[in-house]
């Protein structure tokens, strides 16, 4: 039998003898081990989500203007996001540059230096009428 049956028994035979001062003991206690549960279950997520932010966070390299996972070579992802509050975003690219949907910061792509070349050839042109 677990502990809250256990009291549950308990508070039953306490109920049937009348003894009102004890049987309300053991209700707060039923409620407290209720509320301790709950947390129990709670800080069991908290910790789940901790330990694979923990994993990530071993994965991850900089490079290019952005976060990658050395396991699967995936990403980039946002290094402000991650940096900020351990999320993990991916950038969309917008070549040149890459976009956090997130939080609109923008990154130079590795295309960044081609089309630089390319505006300056432009602009060297001039005008074209
Ligand atoms: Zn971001």
């Amino acid at each position: 039998m677990g502990i809250y049956e256990t009291l549950k028994s308990t508070a039953s035979v306490l109920r049937e003898a009348d003894k009102i001062e004890q049987y309300r003991q053991i209700l707060d206690a039923m409620e407290k081990l209720l509320e301790l549960q709950n947390k129990l279950t709670e800080l069991g997520k908290e910790c789940k989500l901790l330990k694979e932010k923990l994993k990530i966070k071993d994965d991850l390299t900089v490079s290019n203007n952005g976060y990658w996972l050395k396991s699967n070579k995936d990403g980039p992802f946002c290094t402000r996001c991650w940096d900020k509050n351990k999320d993990l975003i991916r950038l969309k690219n917008e070549n040149p540059y890459y976009k956090c949907p997130e939080c609109a910061n923008s990154y130079e792509g590795p295309n960044i230096e081609s089309y630089r070349q390319e505006l300056a050839n432009l602009n060297r042109r001039g005008p074209s009428y």
